[in-house]
């Protein structure tokens, strides 16, 4: 097996926000290609079915390839850009970011405009998505287009890794490479190791605009249960609710219960805690009162399907600096391997009669 943090950061690296998810699609297929049949669905998404000693259960694993990130929606006659958002972007974080834009002609890169404080005035007021201009270094359309750049394009933060205490690991896109690089990381140990079911891995496009990805993957893939892997918002923060927190960095993996879009079958998760338990993987329950995963799209699909959402807690989420913990993604892959290697035939009718 790679080392988990190699793993973690080639994925973190690559630039994938929705529609453009290419790039971390095809660092999937390299990673599986030699021991998965891959496909690819109409809309991008990859699905890596791997089978065991036996057929049934197929189990899908989702993790989703895109990153939040910008497309160009328009130029302005002094030549910088204004940005569509690709997903739950806080205006505020954004200005002073530096972007990476992916032209038909190659990389550029932009600052997005900041006021300094030099200038500002108690009537200064935070800018809205679409007020904010990114500078490209063109001083008119005419520049703009000579450095390739146009509408349509798209764009993610700038980042790179960063190393905290040795177990933090800082950089952007962790919600959902961290997902993406357990489930790679979960295939490989189960390259090595016999399992009792079909695994069919999806890595999914455009779950940040709506989970568009997983409703076309799933079709595909025909699973009989589903575990979704995700990168969830860690709420160990300061000024948050003084309630003992539901997703603490280095508390292990997070098994959530419950989102606005998914009620979790309590025998799958009663069980998957027990799991946890047996095998002493460090655990946390989490019942959320906001957010969505692709879940939502899978658990309604082909007349329901029994689907749970392990995730890797992640501090600052949807930033161009978000963090996770090292031990919570070794969590995140022992639990999910452990599911998969007691999911039998047998104890999948046993939960799930039909
Ligand atoms: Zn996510």
């Amino acid at each position: 097996m790679q080392p988990l943090r190699e793993l973690l950061t080639t994925f973190a690296d690559c630039f994938g926000p929705p529609g453009g998810e290419a790039p971390v699609a095809q660092l999937m297929s390299q990673h599986l290609q030699s021991f998965c049949q891959l496909r690819r669905d109409g809309l991008g998404s990859v699905l890596a079915e791997k089978m065991g000693t036996q057929a049934k259960p197929r189990l899908l694993l989702a993790a989703h390839l895109d990153e939040i990130g910008f497309m160009v929606q328009g130029i302005t006659a002094q030549g910088y850009l204004r940005l569509q958002a690709l997903g739950g972007w806080d205006a505020s974080l954004l200005p002073g970011q530096r972007l990476i834009i992916q032209t038909v002609t190659g990389r550029r890169e932009g600052v997005v405009a900041a006021l300094p404080v030099h200038f500002r005035t108690e009537n200064t007021k935070p800018l809205k998505m679409e007020e904010l201009l990114v500078d490209i270094g063109a001083n008119s359309p005419q520049e703009v287009q000579a450095l390739g750049v146009g509408l349509g394009d798209l764009a993610v933060p700038r980042a790179g890794l960063g190393v905290l205490n040795e177990q933090c690991l800082v950089n952007k896109a962790w919600d959902d490479r961290v997902g993406v690089a357990a489930m790679v990381a979960v295939l490989q140990h189960f390259r090595d190791h016999p399992h009792p079911n079909t695994i069919v891995a999806v890595g999914t496009v455009q779950e940040e605009v709506g989970s568009r990805g997983a409703a076309a993957a799933v079709e595909l893939a025909k699973p009989d249960l589903a575990i979704v892997l995700e990168g969830p918002p860690a709420d160990d923060l300061p000024g948050l609710s003084p309630d003992p927190p539901q997703g603490a960095l280095g508390r292990g993996v997070q098994i959530r219960l419950y989102d606005p879009t998914i009620i979790v079958p309590q025998n799958f998760w009663r069980w998957v805690v027990e799991l946890a338990q047996q095998r002493q993987i460090p655990h946390q329950l989490a019942v959320r009162r906001s957010g969505a995963t692709d879940a939502r799209a899978i658990h309604v699909a082909h007349g329901g399907l029994p689907t749970i959402v392990l995730g890797a807690p992640v501090r600052y989420a949807h930033s161009p600096a978000s963090m996770i913990h090292l031990a919570d993604v070794e969590a995140l892959v022992a639990l999910t391997v452990a599911i998969i290697a007691a999911l039998d035939e047998t104890r999948w009718r046993d939960l799930f009669p039909s």
